[in-house]
């Protein structure tokens, strides 16, 4: 019989940060340690990771930082990825970019992650992205090994479709926590695709990779980029506040639960997406960012 691991929900802060970024920030184990310590003392606990970022490593950059305090790894929620195979310098084995969902392959990266990451265990592990590949049953032989040795302890996915994420969950025990998708005011495919009410149907929380755009929110210079950002601009100045704290609290304003994921490495642009959260917009408001990105008014 499988064994069954945790069956509860999303536990993690209502926004996450993300470390994607961290070898560009170019800071030092210590600097890097300041920026864990202040998203921890902002209330901003889970931290979101991947195998691959920083060419394989920036795992072990927040490894270093973590090492310097070992007792901060139980204040924060953990989330890394697997299942991307990235050719790059430190990993001349491999050939061609693409994805492996073997078992062999995720017990093994998982090892890779914990030995990076300087951890005992990784609190939630998603897989990256969907592979025509991916064979359900053994993907959930991973999952409960890594489960019974007490090295992962909740489970997700990231890029998925509903019918992907479906196949997934059918093989396991457990609910999948999470499917960490892009959103943002500039990427509304997944408002519309079936992705946002997949997960509100199932009581599942959405993560929001990119909630910025990447920054081309605020640095865009596309037809559609203008149009938000001067929605964004009109909203700030109403409320008095700053424009990326308008699109913290539209993320929020959306019923699914949306957990927006940071990407900037600087403490101060965290602390306003923080303040963010208590900004709360009228309908209306929300709407005039929507048809703004659209370019046309709704139906
Ligand atoms: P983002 O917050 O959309 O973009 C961050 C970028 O925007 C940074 O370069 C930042 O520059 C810039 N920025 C932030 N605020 C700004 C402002 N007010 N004005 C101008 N520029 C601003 O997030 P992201 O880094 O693209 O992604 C966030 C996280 O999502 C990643 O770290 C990763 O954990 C996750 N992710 C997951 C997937 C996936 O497939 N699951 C894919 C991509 C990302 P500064 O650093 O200078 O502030």
């Amino acid at each position: 019989m499988r064994h069954q691991y945790h069956p509860l929900g999303f536990e993690g802060s209502r926004i996450a940060q993300g470390f994607w970024r961290l070898q560009e920030w170019n800071m030092t184990s210590e600097e890097t340690l300041g920026f864990i310590q202040a998203c921890l003392d902002l209330g901003v606990t889970t931290l979101d990771h991947a195998d691959i970022y920083g060419g394989y490593q920036c795992e072990a950059l927040f490894g270093k930082a973590l090492k310097l305090q070992p007792a901060l790894r139980d204040k924060m929620e953990i989330v890394t990825k697997c299942g991307i195979l990235l050719p790059s310098e430190s990993r001349p084995d491999i050939q061609v970019h693409r994805y492996d969902y073997r078992a062999e392959h995720i017990l093994a990266s998982v090892d890779k992650s914990l030995a990076n990451l300087q951890c005992e265990y990784i609190d939630t592990l998603l897989l990256h992205r969907p592979s025509p590949l991916m064979d359900a049953d053994e993907v959930a032989q991973a999952f409960d090994l890594l489960f019974t040795l007490g090295k992962v302890k909740y489970f997700g996915v990231s890029n998925f479709t509903p019918r992907q994420f479906d196949l997934l969950q059918s093989r396991l025990d457990a609910p999948l926590i999470t499917n960490q998708v892009e959103l943002s005011p500039l990427a509304l495919q997944h408002f519309e695709d079936g992705t946002l009410d997949h997960l509100q149907q199932h009581a599942v929380t959405p993560m929001a990779w990119s909630p910025f755009a990447g920054g081309e929110l605020f640095s865009g210079s596309s037809e559609k980029a203008k149009r938000v950002q001067t929605i964004l601009n009109d909203l700030a100045q109403e409320k008095n506040c700053e424009m990326d704290q308008i699109v913290v609290a539209w993320l929020l304003r959306h019923p699914a639960g949306i957990c927006p994921v940071m990407g900037s490495g600087k403490v101060a642009r965290l602390a306003a997406a923080v303040d963010g959260m208590s900004i709360s917009l009228s309908d209306d408001d929300w709407f005039r960012i929507w048809i703004a990105s659209q370019g046309q008014p709704v139906p």
